[in-house]
């Protein structure tokens, strides 16, 4: 793996908080380095006033560490559609590259490919893709695993992890697809399911990573 940039670091923040409280274990485990590491890192990043710390109120982004999570995770959004669409990948090698790409195209190339695609509003995946004046969507959606017994439900998002993708791609889980949530097996069991009628057992970690919303 590259070093992480600041970047990364930023993105991991901003994701970390979407999900409640910062905390520095979850940003190491998010960037995939060690603690000390992510200390080390903080300072830097409050010297460069993207991040604000303090010891009652935790780890936050500044409003300029904002729009720089959005201005990332933007144009990683739109390179994996880029990919997909216009280079004919496929949704479960994106990430690595989009990961990459991401520090390094200019704000004219992330125009351009913006417009290729028509300002798209979602990623192969489902993820929303902010807008250029750093505006993030915001969705509500719930994982399978909580869906009502007996619901339809539709898909919107799947989690970005390549694994996740290729499963989810051989059940024909794609965002859009509509399934009827039946139950849960007993003892922690597999998730039963109905895909364009066929039942299927879907694992409890996939069920977890997999969003969409009930349907009326
Ligand atoms: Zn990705």
């Amino acid at each position: 793996m590259n070093t992480p940039s600041i970047e990364d670091y930023i993105k991991a923040i901003y994701k970390s908080g979407s999900q409640g409280e910062i905390t520095s274990r979850d940003i190491a485990r998010r960037v995939g380095v060690s603690a000390p590491a992510v200390s080390k890192m903080l300072r830097r990043l409050v010297e460069l006033k993207l991040v604000r710390m303090h010891p009652a109120t935790g780890i936050h982004l500044t409003p300029f560490g904002e729009r720089t999570a959005l201005q990332t995770i933007r144009r990683h959004r739109l390179l994996e559609l880029f990919l997909v669409r216009e280079l004919g990948y496929h949704w479960d090698e994106v990430h690595a590259e989009a990961e990459r790409l991401e520090h390094h195209i200019s704000p004219l190339f992330e125009e351009r490919i913006a417009e290729k695609l028509g300002h798209p509003d979602f990623d192969p995946h489902g993820d929303p893709i902010p807008t250029a004046a750093g505006i993030m969507p915001n969705i509500e959606e719930i994982p399978i695993s909580a869906a009502e017994e007996g619901s339809t439900f539709v898909i919107t998002r799947l989690q970005d992890l390549p694994e996740l993708l290729r499963y989810a791609a051989s059940l024909e889980l794609l965002p859009g697809a509509v399934i009827e949530f039946l139950g849960r097996q007993p003892f922690g069991g597999p998730y039963n399911i109905l895909v364009s009628g066929e039942s299927v057992a879907l694992a409890p970690e996939a069920a977890e990573q997999i969003f969409g919303r009930t349907m009326a």
